[in-house]
């Protein structure tokens, strides 16, 4: 239904831009936040340099990985090393904290606000911000889960002591073959619950999560609402893109806000109700969160003027 040819914005966050979203935040009534992977690039978890050599350096040596993502993907010979791979990722990825604090700043953004976030991040950092996560839909799983690669259940189990072990106890890129991971219920080997296939396993909270989403969406047709898409790119666009184009177009009152670091775009028949902020994540919620903190007034810039 949209135009192929997209609206794209090659120019940096200006502080007019930043002053309508701030506006924008003020006066809906509600916020939907769309987030994808550009969101925790921005928070510093990055997958490559200085981070994936720090905890993969004898991974590297040996397979000659550049990236956390490529050694995710190799196929290990034995479950041992595969485990000791993984659950070093998931421990850097899920349980440590992300460098810096762009999550922490979207929450104060939004706390006092009627929202919701819809993610394809696997790395749970919104509940480590504080977020609520009843307000919260994780659409591609978890990196703290679990699941049998079977499978022969919709069940997932949380990780964090099992990988724990795994991590501590480790020794030449192997684990002990006592902590190898099986499914309680068939004995199968367990497996990461990451959206790659059609084994992946949407458990209860999966679906009460999707449910209640699409409940805030149905509380809130046709009201002022900010579709706030962060570091969102076109690996799958159906997700949360196209959807939020799809709702800005069916809801005069909607504005969409599409926040991009290189890819910051929107379809020509949007672009009156829609604002592209082509810059880092992290950096234009600080701004924003400034100007929030900071009433107008007390703007120091003002003050001098006016004396
Ligand atoms: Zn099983």
């Amino acid at each position: 239904m949209f135009s192929r040819i997209l609206t794209h914005k090659a120019t940096e966050p200006s502080s007019d831009q930043i002053r309508r979203l701030k506006q924008i935040l003020d006066g809906a009534d509600a916020v939907i936040i769309g987030a994808g992977a550009g969101l925790s690039t921005s928070a510093g978890f990055v997958y490559t340099g200085e981070r994936f050599t720090e905890h993969f350096s004898d991974f590297q040596a040996k397979y000659r990985f550049d990236d956390m993502y490529s050694g995710g993907f190799y196929p290990y010979s034995t479950p041992e090393e595969h485990w000791a791979y993984w659950s070093r990722y998931i421990w850097v990825n899920r349980y440590m904290d992300p460098p810096k604090p762009v999550y922490q700043q979207l929450f104060h953004l939004v706390k006092d606000k009627d929202y919701f976030v819809i993610t394809t991040n696997v790395d749970h950092c919104f509940q480590k911000a504080g977020f609520d996560k009843k307000r919260l839909f994780y659409t591609q799983g978890d990196y703290g889960l679990f699941q049998c690669s079977e499978p022969c259940c919709q069940e997932t189990f949380e990780n964090e002591s099992a990988v724990k072990a795994m991590v501590e106890r480790q020794r030449d890129m192997r684990i002990p073959s006592s902590l190898i991971p099986h499914c309680p219920h068939c004995g199968k080997p367990l497996t990461m619950n990451l959206r790659s296939d059609n084994r992946f396993v949407e458990d209860e909270g999966w679906h009460a999560a999707a449910h209640r989403y699409s409940e805030f969406l149905r509380r809130h047709k046709g009201m002022k609402v900010l579709l706030l898409e962060l570091g969102v790119g076109y690996n799958t666009p159906g997700i949360i893109k196209y959807p939020f184009w799809q709702m800005a177009a069916q809801n005069a009152e909607a504005v969409y806000v599409c926040l991009n670091f290189g890819q910051a775009a929107c379809p020509p028949e949007i672009e009156r109700q829609s604002i592209c902020i082509n810059g880092d994540v992290g950096e234009v919620l600080q701004q924003l969160l400034e100007k929030h903190l900071i009433p107008e007034a007390a703007d120091p810039v003002r003050e001098r003027n006016s004396l």
